[in-house]
């Protein structure tokens, strides 16, 4: 089960409710049952009980209307006797015999046995009692004694009549006892079966005990079987589809929900996107602007000292400051409108010697020195000149602010241009402290910087820059400073131009 699949999962706690929801119904319907049979057997023993109590009082009554009429028949002054005897057999078909017995009339069949002589004359007069008759079985004898004549009335009464027809159900009998011996026993396949009433008649000397048996019987068929199975199979199912469409809902739901977040997040990039945009041209515009100043300074003290000569150069190196930052602002431009970089066919050796003249300064005053070894004289690509400068002056500012830290007489910066396949690759090195493997993973993530002043857009604007260019920048880990290697697709055609943009 640990292996199962989600689905498999699923199908097997279907399988386990419908199991237990069919146990549960079939108990219920089990329990129903029970309760239902228990009900009816009630009924019928009360019922049996009532009719037979009835019977016993109807046989007490007879013997106390023959009484009456009995001292008649023994002066001889007419028959009553027999004649209510004869009816009473006649109505009553379980009365089989009625018998006077007095000195002159002795007993005769089953009234005869000693037994009977035993128990009768000891009674009082017009006392009753009963025992079971030896000679026919499933009988018993009801005695009364009476005075005059002296003697006593035995009936012998067929037990197995003093219940109606039809009241039993099938499957189900009764055992009759008479002080303590078996007058009646139940049909031979229901003699093991379960009593399930029982009671002793009581108050006309005819103190019967009774049992009621039933053959025991499944209270469940294969029906309530088949229908529990069929009512749990809906129930279960129904509780699927209601569950299902539950799921489904906190799906949408889910779903809704995610949507609406991804929305926000949407928005909340845009945002951010917007400041970083707004962080990056402040960023790139701080070197041409920070190099107006001090032109601009230069120039009024040129003019204060009334040296033109000085004073034009300051103007100049104003004027290509400008330019530049007109162009940075330029490829902020089409870097936000997501347009492709304007490519050409360039002269690296030509565009690298540019790019390094604006970075000549900025080297002598931190002390460091610039090495440039161009491996071939010439070397055609696809580049933009403006995003190719502007890379190149981020990874040699980048490589003086950390050989400033240093401040080693052997701070150095080596930049090479050389082919490889395809590509032209243009590497900058230096021989400051490098940085931490750590620090090395997140150089292209914005806005991650180690500098107190640093904003942490230049490598992310120019590895931007250089996929613009159809090339790659990459950083490349080594035992000694720092080095980035510029990669730009090569251009093959044998016609050098040296049609380099005017700056
Ligand atoms: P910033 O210069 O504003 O910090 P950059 O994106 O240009 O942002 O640089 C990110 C980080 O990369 C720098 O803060 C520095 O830790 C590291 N880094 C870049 N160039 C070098 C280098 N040549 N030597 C050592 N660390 C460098």
């Amino acid at each position: 089960m640990s292996n199962a699949s989600p689905d498999d999962r699923h199908r097997w706690l279907l399988a386990l409710a419908w199991g237990l929801l069919c146990a549960l119904i079939l108990a219920l319907q089990w329990w129903q049952a029970h309760a239902r049979q228990e009900q009816e057997q009630l009924q019928l023993t009360q019922t049996v009980q009532r009719q037979m109590l009835e019977k016993v009082a109807q046989h007490k009554a007879h013997l106390t209307a023959l009484t009456a009429v009995a001292p008649l028949d023994a002066a001889k002054e007419s028959s009553a006797l027999q004649h209510i005897a004869q009816s009473v057999q006649t109505i009553y078909p379980r009365v089989q015999e009625i018998q006077l017995v007095t000195a002159a009339t002795p007993a005769t069949g089953s009234c005869r046995a000693p037994a009977v002589a035993q128990t009768a004359a000891p009674l009082a007069p017009r006392a009753s009692a009963s025992l079971p008759d030896s000679l026919h079985p499933g009988h018993y004898l009801f005695l009364k004694k009476i005075a005059v004549p002296a003697g006593w009335l035995c009936v012998r009464i067929d037990a197995s009549h003093l219940l109606d027809e039809k009241v039993l159900p099938d499957g189900s009998g009764l055992r009759i006892r008479l002080n303590g011996q078996t007058l009646l026993e139940p049909a031979a396949k229901l003699q093991q079966s379960q009593p399930f009433g029982a009671f002793t008649l009581s108050g006309y000397d005819q103190p019967l005990q009774v049992q009621l048996l039933t053959r025991p019987r499944s209270l469940l068929g294969w029906g309530a079987a088949l229908a529990s199975a069929l009512i749990s199979v809906v129930l279960v199912g129904v509780a699927h589809l209601v569950w299902q469409s539950r799921q489904q809902a906190r799906r949408h739901q889910r779903r809704a929900q995610l949507l609406a977040n991804e929305a926000q997040l949407a928005h909340a990039s845009r945002v951010n996107g917007m400041g970083e945009m707004a962080s990056g041209i402040a960023h790139e515009l701080a070197q041409p602007v920070t190099a107006l100043l001090s032109q601009s300074q230069a120039a009024l003290r040129a003019h204060e000292l009334g040296k033109p000569e000085l004073l034009a150069t300051a103007l100049q190196a104003n004027v290509r400051e400008a330019r530049r930052a007109g162009a940075i602002l330029e490829r902020m431009r089409s870097y936000v409108s997501n347009a492709p970089s304007p490519s050409q066919r360039l002269d690296l050796v030509q565009a690298v010697n540019q790019a390094l003249l604006l970075l000549e300064g900025p080297a002598r005053q931190a002390k460091v020195r610039l090495h440039w070894k161009p491996a071939l004289p010439l070397c055609m690509a696809w580049a933009d000149p403006v995003a190719l400068e502007q890379v190149l002056h981020n990874l040699v500012r980048n490589a003086l602010d950390a050989l400033g830290q240093t401040q080693d007489a052997q701070a150095a910066i080596t930049i090479s241009l050389e082919q490889s396949g395809d590509e032209a690759l243009i590497s900058v090195q230096d021989n400051g402290p490098g940085m931490t493997a750590a620090t090395a993973q997140r150089i292209f993530e914005p806005f991650f910087t180690t500098k107190s002043d640093g904003m942490g857009l230049g490598l992310p604007l120019c590895a931007t820059l250089m996929e613009r260019m159809g090339g790659r920048l990459e950083h490349v880990p080594g035992a000694h400073g720092a080095r980035f290697v510029m990669h730009l697709p090569l251009d093959r055609t044998d016609l050098p131009s040296h049609d380099l943009s005017d700056r």
